[in-house]
């Protein structure tokens, strides 16, 4: 046994590290463990490379951004919120700008210089980090924490912060050890699903459309005839399905839903005209091009690799001149401009999600000190515990938010607990 240190932190993403740093800067002694052989992997490929670290939304707009268990962070980002991690980074040289969508990113647009910032406030603060560590287990004794095991050795230690992150992108270390640990301790863990995902579709001439990004549409997701959700943005066709800005926002409803139903995804190609605006526009088209063949005519309407998919969808030859097309046709080219249907097959793996939805079931967390209620000197923070969060910098916040209590507080119970020995 290595004796004397007192808090054990378990995984060198964002959540670990700003636990670790601020057990440390409290005063505590923090030894953090990553299994990679470098801090902050994920973190590292955030924001394609540029890290949007958080969003400058209000409090009540922000916690909406995590579904119906956005509650639980509140108390966390009273103490510790958006504002606070841009100074964080600001105070110790790091420049953020502002960007689309309320989205911050350091002024560098380079992740590395958060991961980099981070390992300095880890060096300042004197926390010992070992590199290459796999945590196998946590060791108790009568519900109490005493220490971890891992690569060959115990550590002992009087608090346990668990920061390993979900399962997704597993390469980057985040394998879901935090599960098993948690569930090895008595905790409920709800299943890790993907989250901020692409989705499949059926449809085979989707590979045809790969590559195409579609800029202002509007996609709404059905299941049993009945849509659950609609978003306005930007999408992307890849080789299996869909994927893009607003997509990744509905696949946690569509994973939910395709579990009981069949669910089909509706594109509105034009959703800033109205029905009769749309119509108009149709039919000035044709009335200007009526010797062109519905093919060229479409290009005004629709991206070229679309065309042919279209016109055949809508039963409708390519070659045919536009003056030929009669009232019944033209009413199906405006139907499936409005609703262009795929039906979903599901989501892509969860080592190709951004997130994991699902984690350690959040009435056994305390909200106020992110303590375990089961087990004394049990610590969570992060993507392991049952919160999941937009695109648009919700994450982050939320890993730095819960690490940041999650170190504090765990700090203040080993002081607290040494002041009674
Ligand atoms: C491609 C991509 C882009 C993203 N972009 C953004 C973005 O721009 N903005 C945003 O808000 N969110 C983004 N996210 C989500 C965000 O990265 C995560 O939510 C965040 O990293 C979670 O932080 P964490 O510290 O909880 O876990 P992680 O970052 O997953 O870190 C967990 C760490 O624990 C270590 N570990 C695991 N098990 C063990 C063990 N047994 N022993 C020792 N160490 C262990 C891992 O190696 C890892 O380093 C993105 C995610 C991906 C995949």
């Amino acid at each position: 046994m290595i004796d004397g240190h007192r808090i054990v932190v378990i995984g060198g993403g964002p959540a670990g590290m700003m636990a670790a740093g601020r057990a440390a800067e409290k005063g505590c002694e923090v030894i953090l463990l990553e299994k990679m052989h470098r801090l902050g992997s994920k973190l590292a490929i955030t924001g394609k490379g540029r890290c949007n670290l958080t969003n400058m939304g209000g409090i009540d707009s922000f916690i909406e951004h995590y579904g119906k268990n956005g509650n639980f962070l509140r108390n966390c980002f009273a103490r510790f919120f958006n504002q606070d991690l841009i100074d964080f980074f600001e105070t110790r040289g790091v420049r953020t700008v502002l960007e689309r969508g309320q989205r911050v990113f350091p002024r560098s647009g380079n992740a590395e210089d958060i991961v980099e910032c981070l390992a300095a406030f880890l060096r300042k603060n004197e926390v010992e980090i070992r590199m290459e560590f796999t945590v196998d287990a946590i060791l108790t004794d009568v519900n109490r924490i005493n220490g971890v095991r891992g690569s060959g050795v115990d550590i002992s230690c009087d608090a346990v912060i668990i920061a390993t992150g979900g399962r997704s992108y597993p390469m980057t270390g985040s394998t879901g050890d935090g599960y098993r640990f948690a569930m090895d301790l008595g905790h409920r863990v709800r299943k890790p699903e993907p989250a901020l995902v692409p989705i499949e579709v059926e449809e085979d001439f989707i590979r045809k459309m790969q590559g195409l990004s579609l800029k202002n549409v509007e996609v709404s997701a059905y299941a049993r005839g009945r849509r659950f959700t609609t978003l306005f943005g930007e999408m992307l066709f890849t080789h299996f399905g869909v994927s893009g800005p607003i997509i990744l926002t509905m696949s946690r409803q569509i994973v939910q839903e395709i579990q009981k139903h069949k669910v089909t995804l509706s594109i509105n190609f034009k959703p800033a005209l109205t029905d009769e605006q749309l119509e108009r526009r149709l039919l000035r088209e044709f009335d200007h091009h009526g010797k062109m063949k519905c093919r060229s005519v479409m290009k005004h309407l629709l991206p070229v690799t679309t065309i042919d998919i279209f016109l055949t969808r809508a039963g409708i030859p390519a070659d045919r001149h536009v003056s030929e097309i009669n009232r019944e046709e033209r009413q199906r080219i405006l139907h499936y401009l409005r609703d262009f249907r795929l039906t979903v097959k599901g989501p892509r793996p969860i080592s190709e999600a951004i997130i994991t939805d699902g984690g350690v079931a959040l009435d056994e967390i305390d909200p106020y000190t992110m303590q375990s209620r089961l087990v004394s000197g049990l610590f969570f923070c992060g993507e392991v515990i049952d919160v999941a969060g937009d695109t648009g910098g919700y994450n982050l916040q939320a890993a730095f938010s819960t690490g940041h209590l999650a170190g504090e507080s765990a700090c203040s119970m080993c002081r607290a607990s040494s002041t009674r020995k």
